[in-house]
């Protein structure tokens, strides 16, 4: 009774209507935020874990809305996803982070890599590796300066595709990492299928490093084993200077996180690079 009550009685429950009005402006918004270039990278610093010294950013996408300001991907990313909007937001990403590389080294930066999320839909287009390649040689820039982060819940189903994309984009020169890495449950059958060049371990366990044995067990597993692999291993979320000393005991190879910056606009990265230098 309740339930067919509620269902008929939907249209007309006035915050119904309000939510449904709501969702339905946000992905007009959405095409239309593409379309009016109201997309901004922000970017956050990777430091060599022993050194500390800059050897990278990731590139993480923000929304500048003329109305309700800057929007986090957490509020617009599963709606990007859901209506397929992701692939030209992708693209846009792709293309401004090859923009940005391209400045950079007419300021004579040239040995940064520039790491940027994609979404499992994306990393598996048809199109992805035209799109990239004709992206950097527009632009004049080596594959080698991108990095193309994939989380580790690229579905399993597709798992030979996921691997014969990840074999064709490293040998075109692109270097693939597996984000929020142990996050899932699988964690380590991605390791055994996926020819992937970096692992970056979720933040959960660099939270807990200083507090809890366990997560230092789980972490210095995580780099034993990528060491073995061969694979380069990044620390997620670092902020404090005990969790940096904790990675840099178990021999984390970089990091990132709040402790050396939070993701931040171009410009303010180009002032850090006029006062420090390269
Ligand atoms: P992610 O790829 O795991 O990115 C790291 C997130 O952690 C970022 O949130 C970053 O601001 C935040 N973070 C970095 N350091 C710290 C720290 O020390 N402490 C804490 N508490 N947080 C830290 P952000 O920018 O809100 O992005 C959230 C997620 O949205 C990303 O998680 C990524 O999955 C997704 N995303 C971001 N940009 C893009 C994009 O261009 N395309 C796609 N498909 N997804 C994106
Ligand atoms: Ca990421
Ligand atoms: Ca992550
Ligand atoms: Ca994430």
């Amino acid at each position: 009774r309740k339930t067919s009550n509620r269902k008929s009685g939907s249209v007309y429950n006035p915050n119904m209507h309000t939510y449904l009005k709501e969702t339905m402006l946000s992905e007009m918004n959405l095409r239309r935020g593409l379309d009016l270039n109201e997309f901004q990278l922000h970017y956050q610093p990777q430091v060599n874990c022993r050194t500390g010294e800059v050897i990278g950013f990731e590139a993480l996408l923000r929304w500048q809305h003329p109305e309700r300001g800057l929007i986090f991907p957490s509020d617009f990313i599963e709606l990007a996803e859901s209506t397929g909007l992701i692939t030209p937001i992708g693209e846009w990403v792709i293309r401004e982070a090859v923009k940005q590389i391209s400045e950079w080294n007419k300021m004579g930066i040239e040995n940064v890599t520039v790491s940027i999320n994609l979404s499992p839909r994306h990393f598996l287009h048809h199109n992805l590796p035209f799109f990239l390649e004709q992206c950097i040689q527009e632009a004049r820039i080596k594959p080698q300066r991108l990095v193309l982060e994939i989380t580790e819940n690229v579905a399993m189903e597709e798992q030979s595709a996921v691997t014969s994309r990840i074999k064709l984009l490293k040998e075109m020169g692109y270097s693939v990492s597996i984000d929020d890495f142990g996050k899932g449950y699988s964690a380590f059958i991605y390791l055994k299928h996926f020819p992937i060049n970096e692992i970056k371990i979720d933040r959960e366990f660099i939270s807990e490093l200083g507090s809890n044995m366990q997560s230092i067990g789980i972490v210095q597993t995580i780099i034993h084993l990528a060491e073995m692999l061969g694979l380069r291993t990044i620390g997620e979320g670092v902020e404090t200077k005990e969790q940096w000393d904790i990675l840099k005991q178990l021999g984390c190879s970089q990091l990132q996180g709040y402790y050396f910056s939070k993701p931040i606009e171009v410009n303010q990265i180009n002032e850090l690079f006029h006062k420090y230098g390269r």
